[in-house]
């Protein structure tokens, strides 16, 4: 019978690769809980209209990315897409959105069904943050500085880079969709297909089509910015000071539009340069009308999402993981012999107790020295204890070095805590 595989583009993360993704994990948890932001967990699959009445109807991710179900009970669900429409379901559905702010994050995977290739899957995992309450581009500014530490802290920071835009209130962007349809409806037949098709239904994603005539065209389109309302100008101007004064370097793209319905005034992306079309590593923007629009009060609000798979993947391709993203042991203790499997367990566990946070690896499965050798050394350990017959009798313990060619040296079993301990760097 022929064997079952996974789901293309939903991927098993294996166990040499989940170190990186807990180093980088780990990595955020530290900087968000440094900024105050608290994590929130929402279930993967929501009702279906969350996501068309907050993503839209017209976009990509509704269109034709959703993996959409009816369960038993004749009820149509849709595996998450993206995190801010259950984030702000879930907010107001317990009143966390009420009367006061809030800064909140959340991990897991999302589900679109695209075109699996390097950097975009159909099972992928996000880190998004979200906040509610906060009117001005202070917070705005305050997800870009939390991003950048964020860089800094993965090493990151000379391989990254902001755009940022403002996308205006919904009346602005009307008014710009129509003079801009109106300017691209002369070039109709010259457009590419997607953007042809867009042109009736999400024209401003035309502004970034990656296709090279389109862009030609887009040339001398009008501009979004000749339509922006003072208010969403002024909001724009006053977040560039406060990250000209954080020192935050940016660039402005008029073009860069997000492909989420819900955005307005400030849009913005980090980029890399190093994984090629799927570069964007990270992405988010203001969504003042979102909440609103779901059904709760007028509540402002902005967020971003970062892909982990593309985070990772850049970290590798730069060969910037740390040393310290391994599951190697520290010690793999042997026990040759009966008698030593007890000793053998109750040594481990004083070396627990001992030498906190070291990975201490027992032998389980018998075997003789040499194959439990082979097995310490596999484990990634830098010592081995031996435990044996004559060690049991004699109260000792062998410790050998596996990374060095130093010998192995035979201690009192109750010196083996403080010897390891330096060379541990416990
Ligand atoms: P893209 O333009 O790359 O398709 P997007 O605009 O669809 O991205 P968002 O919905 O804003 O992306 O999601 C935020 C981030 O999540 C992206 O910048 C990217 O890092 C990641 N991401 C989005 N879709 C995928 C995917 N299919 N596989 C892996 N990562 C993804
Ligand atoms: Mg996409």
């Amino acid at each position: 019978m022929a064997k079952i595989q996974a789901i293309r583009g939903m991927n098993d993360i294996l166990p040499e690769q989940t170190p990186i993704w807990q180093f980088v994990e780990g990595k955020v948890r530290k900087v968000l809980a440094g900024y105050g932001y608290r994590e929130i967990r929402m279930p993967i699959v929501e009702q279906t209209d969350l996501f068309k009445r907050s993503i839209g109807e017209v976009t990509d991710i509704v269109e034709k990315e959703m993996y959409t179900f009816e369960d038993r009970n004749g009820d149509s669900l849709t595996l998450r897409p993206e995190g801010t429409a259950g984030c702000v379901r879930a907010a107001e559905e317990h009143g966390l959105l009420f009367n006061q702010t809030q800064r909140l994050w959340y991990t897991g995977p999302m589900f679109r069904h695209e075109r699996p290739q390097k950097g975009r899957y159909r099972q992928f995992h996000q880190i998004g943050v979200e906040c509610f309450g906060m009117a001005g581009p202070d917070i705005d500014a305050e997800l870009l500085i939390l991003t950048a530490r964020l860089w800094k802290e993965l090493g990151l920071t000379a391989h990254t880079r902001l755009e940022i835009n403002s996308i205006g209130t919904s009346a602005a962007r009307k008014a710009y969709r129509e003079a801009l349809v109106e300017y691209l409806s002369g070039f109709r037949e010259q457009l590419d297909e997607d953007s042809q098709r867009r042109l009736e239904t999400n024209p401003l994603r035309i502004l970034d089509s990656k296709n090279a005539d389109t862009q030609a065209i887009l040339g001398d389109a009008p501009k979004l910015d000749d339509y922006l309302d003072e208010e969403s100008l002024a909001h724009f101007r006053r977040l560039r000071e406060l990250l000209d004064a954080a020192g935050i370097q940016y660039t402005v793209n008029p073009r860069l539009v997000r492909g989420l319905d819900y955005y307005g005034k400030t849009v913005f992306e980090w980029i890399t340069d190093s994984l090629g079309a799927q570069g964007t590593v990270c992405a988010g923007g203001r969504y003042d009308g979102l909440v609103e629009q779901l059904g709760g009060k007028p509540t402002v609000a902005v967020g971003f999402a970062m892909g982990l798979e593309r985070l990772i993947l850049l970290l590798e391709t730069l060969d910037l993981v740390p040393e310290e993203a391994n599951s190697d042991a520290d010690v793999y203790v042997t026990a040759m012999g009966e008698r030593a499997v007890a000793a053998a367990f109750a040594m481990s566990e004083t070396l627990r107790s001992e030498l906190p946070g070291a990975v201490i690896v027992t032998h389980c499965g018998g075997g003789s020295f040499k194959s439990q050798m082979k097995k310490a050394d596999r484990s990634g350990a830098r010592y081995a204890v031996i435990l044996g017959e004559n060690e049991i009798d004699s109260g000792t313990a062998g410790l050998k070095p596996l990374r060095s060619d130093e010998g192995q040296q035979e201690l009192a079993q109750a010196e083996l805590v403080s010897t390891l301990k330096p060379l541990l760097g416990a």
